[in-house]
């Protein structure tokens, strides 16, 4: 059923000109290696299959749900936001506060969009995928930008915010506006992800 699903995808992004690339590693994208992504000027949505199928699944969901974002014009004119933010975090450049508030407020608000149309998505194909941990590992990505903002760094090569102990303790419901940061939640990034 998830082939299905994939060829549904595969259709779907075909009739905007996209292509769908698979990939059986993580995927280098500049300096880092990731599991997926959506590029709207190569026209390309990519995910990695790899570890359990709950893992890629996810990652194929989160992307096209992006896809789903750029056709229906959400959030565009945003690459210059995710570009500022990632060059701040990897110390490539600087930056005045105001316009990292802004960068960062952009990219958290459209990961926490992205993260609402998954769900729909997963109801809507009746995907495999456990909602509670995917809420609750999309509400710790959210909250990491809070936490990358304050730390300039990031989970680091490990995806730690996956990291049982951690999104145990997110929230259960996207439903918040996530537009600050709980202290305790904060402070469980701290304790797990460290401080510079
Ligand atoms: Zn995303």
């Amino acid at each position: 059923m998830h082939e299905g699903f994939i060829r549904y995808i595969e259709d779907d992004i075909a009739q905007h000109g996209f292509k769908l690339k698979e990939y059986n590693s993580m995927i280098k994208l500049g300096r880092s290696k990731v599991n997926g992504y959506l590029d709207d000027t190569k026209k390309e949505l990519a995910f990695a299959r790899i570890d359990d199928v709950e893992s890629w699944l996810s990652v194929l969901v989160h992307e096209y749900s992006h896809f789903r974002q750029h056709t229906n014009g959400k959030f565009n004119n945003g690459n210059n936001y995710f570009d500022i933010v990632d060059q701040w975090i990897n110390k490539k450049k600087e930056y005045s506060d105001k316009t990292l508030d802004r960068a960062f407020r952009f990219v958290r608000n459209c990961e926490l969009d992205c993260e609402r149309g998954a769900l729909k998505i997963i109801d809507e194909f009746g995907l495999s995928i456990d909602k509670k941990l995917y809420i609750q590992k999309a509400a710790a990505y959210v909250y990491l930008y809070f936490y990358a903002r304050k730390h300039r760094r990031w989970h680091g090569k490990r995806a730690h915010y996956r990291y049982k102990t951690i999104y145990s303790l997110m929230p259960t419901t996207l439903r918040g506006r996530f537009n600050t940061i709980p202290d305790e939640i904060m402070e469980i990034f701290e304790k797990k992800l460290g401080v510079e």
